[in-house]
């Protein structure tokens, strides 16, 4: 898919910003901004002060604002800012990933914000691009493989290096896509795992992921970016609009142009039922998690990547 030179920057000035309760200028929205992130992480305790942060970036305007504000958020609290660090899998998808990686490399340099790069090649012998046909023929989407190879490796190079805490840049938007897409497809119980605290349960293997953006809308994250000023790549991976989630993106974005909130009243009432979820959950689930022949935690005797290492193989 992509898109053209124009839409990766937008150069033109931001003078104004109207949001559903009123006009901002480009100063008074960013300290709006900030002061509902920093909220955030008060409100859930996303954050303790002992914690070592690993925040999942991209290149991509989300994960580059949370690395933003949490290093700000611990300069704020006189919180060791060097307990912060930067995570990014290369999925080795060519013709998205390049250029992000070059402006994250960047964007770290300047914020001496430390990176560690970890490709799916080292750890699954294939890429994206290597496996996306196979993985077509296998009846499953880019889409799918990817989260599990990103979910995989996140949560292991985040417990190697000692993080308490794995920070991610999902916002209001992704939120309300998953609830309604586990909500078509009668997955409830797997929106347990939801919310700004991920996770049923704590687990020593598994490092607790927090969402800071939880309450900011995918709009509201390009202005702030966009009035910061970073180099960032605002372009669509090209395997996006294979995913069941690009259509429910479509239409929700449809729906809030038509109704305003409609995002924010999914995830507002979804949160107000997200504790019964997760107390049933608890009691169903009384099959232990288990432990992979690859060291990792998993809900069956073979962990999600290992069984899909095996199909791709094949
Ligand atoms: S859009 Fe899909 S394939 Fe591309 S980075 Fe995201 S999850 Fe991976």
């Amino acid at each position: 898919m992509g898109c053209n030179d124009k839409d990766k920057n937008s150069t033109n000035k931001i003078t104004e910003i109207e949001l559903q309760h009123g006009k901002l200028s480009p100063r008074e929205f960013l300290k709006y901004f900030e002061k509902k992130v920093f909220k955030t992480i008060k409100k859930y305790k996303l954050i303790d002060r002992n914690d070592k942060i690993c925040v999942a970036a991209s290149g991509g305007k989300d994960s580059t604002a949370a690395l933003y504000l949490i290093k700000k958020y611990f300069e704020k609290y006189s919180l060791p800012t060097e307990n912060i660090f930067a995570l990014v899998i290369d999925e080795g998808i060519k013709l998205h990933r390049n250029e992000s990686l070059a402006n994250l490399k960047k964007f770290c340099k300047k914020e001496e914000i430390k990176l560690k790069i970890v490709n799916v090649q080292d750890e699954f012998s294939t890429t994206l691009d290597q496996s996306a046909e196979k993985i077509r023929k296998l009846g499953k989407k880019p889409c799918t493989i990817c989260g599990i190879w990103r979910r995989y490796i996140m949560n292991k190079q985040a417990r190697l290096e000692k993080a308490t805490k794995l920070i991610t840049g999902h916002n209001l938007d992704d939120e309300a896509q998953v609830i309604l897409m586990n909500q078509f497809k009668a997955n409830v119980s797997l929106s347990a795992g939801l919310g700004p605290i991920t996770g049923v349960e704590e687990h020593e293997l598994f490092v607790r992921r927090v969402k800071p953006l939880y309450f900011c809308s995918n709009h509201e994250i390009e202005l702030y970016t966009k009035i910061k000023g970073w180099e960032l790549d605002y372009c669509d991976c090209i395997y996006s609009h294979e995913g069941y989630r690009s259509q429910v993106k479509g239409m929700l974005n449809e729906f809030e142009e038509k109704y305003p909130g409609t995002k924010h009243g999914i995830v507002k009432s979804f949160l107000d039922v997200l504790p019964l979820i997760k107390e049933r959950q608890k009691e169903q689930c009384n099959s232990k998690i288990k432990i992979c022949s690859c060291g990792e935690p998993a809900n069956n005797e073979v962990c999600a990547a290992c069984k899909l290492k095996e199909e791709l193989l094949n």
